[in-house]
């Protein structure tokens, strides 16, 4: 019998071969690190979220050594049954306590954390105003949520979104953005984005994976005034800057008890294992005396930013974060670059369509206060050598 759908398949993976998109893991061995073993072969890795170097750090370690002989490996049950853990619970206060908001709950992981949240606080009749370069986990949960519209206004363009809230009848409108932009390394506009929300009385959404950990005293990208206020929501994934793994949500004390009742992903889950709660807790204590981490890190963007101004082609984005991409355009010029960086022990990633928009694809440059300065000259040399 002929399985013509298997053949599909088969032809649509060659066909994404032929376009330069087919996907491939890399094989590591080892710790997570600005020096990785990557399909056998030592190389610098510019590629890890990894922004403080805390994921393999010695006092995250110890607290997971501590925490297993304590709490052994595994959950065991969901939260809402056996699951929750104290090492859960303490992470949660001071999760919130750190980033400044009255309450917080933890979720396995981030993308788990955006499609429990957008369903729970958007209804049927809701909408939800997002800006198309949101991250995929926050597109799909819009689509998801089951909320009547899902307006994408342009990147940043607040002119539109406004138009999208004013025209809006939804009773609960929901505003979501990424904080700082995964594939772009730049800003919402988080004080506009909350004149808004105000304005049009709407949550304010922000998912803030690339910034918790690195951005105002490892804080998080929340203004004051978005700290302050009741309608905006805000996230933080742990397994970037913070090492680890997880997504923190933080609001009002409401919302946090809704999620409780409404979430799916958080209620139809097993918690995560609490030794990974314990990890959290020593990585928040690393983030709030990171200091010295995060000048490091400041001064490897800045050197890479002068390093590579006067780059024959290819142009980094704007961007003062770890996050820096550099635009090529297409997808095969791209890959040949990722290559030849990794003939030179240099890990770099090209990113491409569907990820960014078409003709965008770029290198992702992500920088680390485990890298060293020599580090950074060694990426800036090779990429001189062969744009
Ligand atoms: C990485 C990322 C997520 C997903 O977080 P995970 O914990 O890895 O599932 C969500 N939003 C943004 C903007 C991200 O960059």
């Amino acid at each position: 019998m002929s399985h013509a759908a298997l053949t599909r398949l088969q032809q649509g993976l060659a066909a994404l071969k032929a376009d330069h998109l087919e996907r491939r893991h890399l094989l590591l061995d080892g710790a997570q690190g600005a020096h990785v073993t990557i399909n056998g072969q030592r190389v610098i890795s510019f590629c890890s979220n990894d922004y403080l170097g805390l994921a393999a750090d010695p006092a995250l370690v110890a607290a997971a050594h501590t925490a297993l002989d304590q709490c052994g490996v595994g959950a065991g049950a969901a939260h809402l049954i056996t699951g929750h853990h104290r090492f859960h619970h303490d992470f949660e206060a001071a999760f919130a306590r750190f980033v400044d908001k009255p309450a917080a709950l933890l979720f396995s992981t981030g993308y788990l954390a955006n499609l429990g949240l957008i369903a729970a606080l958007v209804g049927r009749h809701g909408e939800v105003f997002s800006d198309k370069l949101n991250h995929a986990s926050l597109v799909d949960a819009a689509q998801l949520s089951g909320a009547s519209f899902t307006r994408r206004y342009h990147h940043n363009d607040l002119v539109r979104l406004e138009s999208h809230l004013a025209k809006s009848t939804a009773q609960d409108k929901l505003i979501v953005s990424d904080l700082v932009f995964s594939m772009d390394g730049d800003l919402a506009p988080v004080d506009a984005l909350l004149d808004l929300a105000e304005r049009y009385d709407a949550w304010l959404y922000l998912d803030d994976a690339h910034g918790f950990g690195v951005l105002n005293d490892g804080r998080g990208g929340l203004t004051e005034r978005a700290r302050a206020n009741d309608r905006v929501i805000y996230l933080a994934t742990l397994g970037k800057a913070a090492g680890v793994s997880g997504a923190a949500v933080a609001a009002h004390q409401s919302v946090i008890d809704w999620l409780i009742q409404k979430a799916r992903p958080y209620i139809y889950t097993t918690a995560s294992p609490p030794l990974l709660a314990a990890c959290l807790l020593e990585s928040l204590r690393q983030i709030e005396a990171g200091e010295v981490r995060r000048e490091r890190l400041r001064s490897h963007i800045m050197q890479l930013r002068e390093g590579l101004a006067s780059l024959k082609y290819g142009a980094l984005m704007p961007s003062g974060t770890p996050i820096q991409p550099l635009l090529i355009g297409a997808n095969a010029d791209a890959v040949r670059l990722s290559q030849s960086l990794l003939q030179r022990g240099l890990l770099v990633p090209a990113i491409r369509t569907p990820t960014v928009p078409v003709n965008t694809a770029r290198l992702r440059i992500t920088l680390s206060a485990a890298h060293s300065a020599d580090d950074v000259a060694q990426l800036v040399e090779a990429l001189h050598a062969i744009v």
